[in-house]
């Protein structure tokens, strides 16, 4: 077994939270080094070209008014891209398709709601943002949207614009106050689809992480991070054997992997949120046409089946020119019996509905029968954001991920709390006292 010197802090983990942990410490001038198992980073956000058409991994959306955002432009990234339209799309309700009310003028066209539901949901728009998100943590969606949403019909559609926003299709066991505020950021900015996909993302953050220095290794497997030694320094332990010594570590993994790489008190503290943690999942059908059957029909979302259509090349450039990159998902219910056979049929179903005739224009597709959107869901149980775990599991020991933190869903949460937890990494570098309890404490 070698032991090498190595720098102040070591990031575990190569996806967008752990190169934008590694580019916020480096570029303070502190050494970092980055492993990542797999033979490339990027994690969830890397982006797999067929044909020419660029495939993410699912649909993703980048929120305009979160702290994805935000970390990408402290690093001087601009995401390229264009907000997706609201006009034209459908309402899937009953195996019908009706206008989407993603305007004033569709929602006075539409003919999925009554003219009393109309009413109802101009008012609702009209002072969602204004709601006050913090005293429906600790209480459900479902709680929430019985108390906001007195028609049935107007009901349907704001728990179909959570599923769209937050991808959970749990209303008895998400917080309301989570959803609310993810609601109103769709609202308020709307999202970005990228592109070229996520890859941009990727790219840039690597290259961003490059620049100030930060060494990253593909193909390399971390196995442990042991509990820290004299003065403080950790041993870090990867596959080979190689241990290296480190003020810091940051585990920008999955809670369970966390778990397997955490020693002592520490470990317990990250099983128990492994435990806890609820995957927020997704069956994913990806699709590269050649043309599409309906070209108008850019949208679609499910109002009493928790399915969503969306042509994400209608505007960001993720073709060859041609053709067009679809995905279709469906919103998975994590108390429900997992059935792909089932899930696919439903995707394909839909998409149907849709664009009639697709099948006969298919370039490339790919089903992804139950992919991990976000590691843990934000339960009205746990009290909402604030009961996610914070950065600092101990004294130079963080984690950063979609389940870390009180800050943002999806990857804003990955993007918010790798950055608190470079700012904890940084601070205790400096000699600073880290104002933080230890143990599962909350992030700022
Ligand atoms: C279908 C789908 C749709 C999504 N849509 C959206 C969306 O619209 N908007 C949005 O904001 N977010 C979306 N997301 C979520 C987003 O992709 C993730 O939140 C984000 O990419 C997570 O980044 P991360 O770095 O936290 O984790 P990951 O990307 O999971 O990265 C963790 C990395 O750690 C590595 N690793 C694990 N163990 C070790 C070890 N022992 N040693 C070395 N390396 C290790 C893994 O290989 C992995 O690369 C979506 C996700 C999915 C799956």
């Amino acid at each position: 077994m070698s032991t090498e010197h190595t720098p102040d802090v070591v990031v575990i983990g190569g996806g967008i939270a752990g190169l934008s942990a590694a580019a916020l410490i480096g570029r303070r001038g502190r050494r970092v080094r980055l492993f990542e198992k797999a033979g490339f980073v990027g994690g969830r956000a890397v982006t797999q070209v067929k044909n020419g058409f660029s495939f993410n991994v699912g649909p993703h959306a980048l929120y305009r008014d979160a702290a994805g955002i935000r970390v990408l432009a402290e690093l001087g990234v601009t995401p390229r891209g264009a907000v997706p339209r609201t006009g034209g799309g459908h309402a899937m309700l009953g195996g019908v398709g009706h206008a989407f009310p993603g305007g004033p003028r569709e929602l006075l066209m539409t003919r999925l709601l009554t003219f009393r539901g109309k009413l109802e949901v101009a008012r609702l728009l009209g002072r969602l943002s204004a709601l006050d998100p913090g005293p429906w943590q600790a209480r459900t969606v479902g709680e929430w949207l019985a108390s906001v949403a007195h028609a049935g019909e107007v009901r349907l559609l704001l728990g179909a614009l959570v599923r769209l926003a937050t991808y959970v299709n749990a209303p008895d066991l998400m917080s309301g106050g989570a959803a609310l505020e993810q609601v109103q950021r769709a609202l308020a900015k709307s999202v970005l689809y990228l592109d070229g996909g996520w890859q941009q993302l990727v790219d840039a953050l690597r290259a961003a992480a490059i620049t100030a220095g930060v060494t990253i290794e593909t193909g390399v497997r971390v196995d442990a991070v042991e509990e820290p030694v004299d003065g403080g320094t950790r041993v870090v332990r990867l596959a080979d054997g190689t241990c290296l010594r480190c003020t810091s570590a940051i585990l920008a993994v999955a809670p369970e992997d966390a778990a397997r790489l955490g020693a002592g008190a520490a470990r317990a503290l990250l099983e128990r949120c492994s435990r806890d943690a609820i995957g927020v999942r997704a069956a994913c059908l990806d699709l590269a046409l050649d043309a599409l059957p309906a070209p108008r029909t850019t949208f679609g979302l499910g109002i009493d089946t928790p399915l969503y259509f969306s042509v994400h090349s209608a505007v960001a450039d993720l073709t060859p020119g041609r053709g067009a990159l679809v995905h279709v998902a469906k919103y998975l219910d994590p108390l429900a019996p997992e059935d792909a056979a089932r899930d696919l049929a439903e995707l394909e179903a839909f998409t149907d509905l849709l664009q009639p005739g697709w099948r006969a224009h298919v370039v490339h597709r790919r089903f992804l029968p139950r992919m991990t959107v976000s590691h843990a869901l934000v339960t009205a149980r746990g009290g909402g954001l604030a009961g996610r775990p914070g950065p600092e599991i101990e004294p130079g020991l963080y984690v950063a991920g979609d389940w870390v933190g009180a800050e943002g869903l999806l990857a804003d949460g990955s993007f918010a709390s790798a950055r608190r937890a470079a700012e904890l990494c940084l601070a205790r570098i400096a000699g600073a006292t880290v104002r933080t309890a230890p143990g599962l404490s909350h992030s700022a």
